[in-house]
């Protein structure tokens, strides 16, 4: 036991990138047909979570203890499992008055929300937004995107908020240099609100490959893209996507992409499609965070970390499908891959993914230090390392990464 870099890791104040703390609270206040299906938050016993693993069925019950106050012996009695689910949701509807408790006994100082945040928890010093800006991408008739359950649900939200946003900005169709305006707006109107970073999530919806399109081509595009071209339609998406880019770098933001399998086509969550983008001298920079390591492609997310002749500002994010249900020593595995190419030192950040119940602030956290734990001990047991440079890592991968790359 190396007792310095495990109190240490322990102790840091956590930046955790990528949660959706409230998400279930937000989209309960949603039509039905606009929501996000799984973004939903009942209560669920430890056994449930666990994910197959005893670690992970442990954790929760410590977590309903600390944080619900609910008892292993109560959560065993079936008798009461009607009762305690009352009690959670309750408790999840008052999520505002509990946040901060959670975030404290996680250890965690900021979290980074994306997507979408219910107002209860907007204006907190401590929870900082990420909006996804993907509904700009998709201004016409997106039935043909819409085969696959996921695809459906996210297009179909993406669509409700590009709704709310011309409304609220008093956009009506002003031809494709009126679209670039209001696409403007919308990003000046975040950045005036100091989000974080911000987001593209349609991994979910369509590939992410965006090739290039030169801006000249964009008014033809336009019209045939509305007109129900397709081809059209799609360059279109991509010179969107191209455009929103070269205004994040300009605003210098951080933007995540996400990327991990699901039930989509395989080469949607391809990390390596946005290689092209780094080809770019103008966008050769960008500061491009790949959540989730591209779950299970992590020697993509690598390649595209390492790739260049001098260091790029692509990072990897270690939250979802690598830490909510998995057991540390897996993670320590895919992390010890990572940790062999120290230009990689740099380029982590740790991230929860916290979606199904706050109580994974703390599960995750605590999952995600016995991870890094994990693997650095392993490093310097075969003498690769030294326990100061596994501090320093540690440090890195908690708290450096994330407030370099975001500027926080
Ligand atoms: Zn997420």
């Amino acid at each position: 036991m190396y007792n310095r870099l495990k109190s240490i890791i322990e102790n840091i104040k956590i930046i955790d990138d990528h949660g959706h703390p409230g998400f279930a609270n937000y989209f309960a206040g949603l039509p039905a047909n606009q929501r996000i299906p799984f973004a939903t938050d009942e209560y669920k016993t430890p056994e449930e979570s666990s994910g197959g693993f005893p670690y992970l069925r442990e954790l929760h019950y410590e977590a309903y203890d600390r944080l619900y106050g609910f008892k292993r012996e109560a959560i065993q009695d079936v008798e009461q499992n009607s009762q305690l689910a009352a009690k959670y949701s309750e408790k999840r509807q008052a999520i505002a008055d509990y946040i901060d408790d959670i975030m404290d006994q996680a250890g965690v100082e900021i979290l980074m929300a994306n997507i979408a945040l219910p107002d209860e928890l907007k204006n907190k010093p401590n929870i900082r937004f990420v909006p996804a800006v993907d509904p700009l991408v998709f201004p016409f008739d997106n039935s043909y995107l819409k085969k696959r359950a996921l695809s459906n649900y996210f297009i179909g939200y993406f669509e409700y908020v590009l709704a709310a946003w011309k409304t609220q900005y008093q956009y009506n169709e002003e031809g494709f240099d009126g679209y670039l305006g209001f696409v403007d707006r919308i990003l000046a109107g975040f950045m005036a609100d100091n989000v974080a970073a911000f987001k593209f999530v349609m991994a979910y919806a369509r590939s992410t490959y965006f090739a290039y399109v030169p801006m000249e081509e964009g008014s033809l595009l336009y019209e045939a893209a509305r007109k129900g071209d397709l081809q059209a339609y799609t360059k279109l998406q991509d010179l969107l996507v191209w455009y929103i880019l070269r205004k994040i770098v300009a605003y210098d933001r951080a933007v995540q992409f996400h990327f991990a399998i699901t039930d989509n086509y395989v080469n949607y969550f391809e990390p390596l499609n946005l290689a092209n983008i780094l080809e770019n001298e103008e966008l050769k920079n960008a500061k491009i965070v790949i959540l989730h390591g591209g779950y299970p492609r992590y020697s993509s997310a690598e390649i595209l970390a390492l790739g260049g002749l001098t260091p790029n500002n692509v990072c990897i994010d270690i939250s979802g499908r690598i830490m909510f249900a998995n057991h540390p020593k897996i993670i320590a595995k895919m992390l010890r891959g990572w940790l062999e190419k120290p230009l990689l030192w740099e380029k982590i950040i740790y991230g929860s993914d916290v979606l199904w119940g706050e109580r994974y602030i703390y599960t995750c956290a605590k999952t995600g230090r016995d991870a890094v734990y994990f693997a650095l001990s392993g490093m310097i047991d075969d003498d690769i390392i030294d326990e100061e440079i596994a501090i320093s890592i540690a440090w890195k991968i908690f708290r450096e990464n994330a407030l370099r790359i975001y500027n926080l």
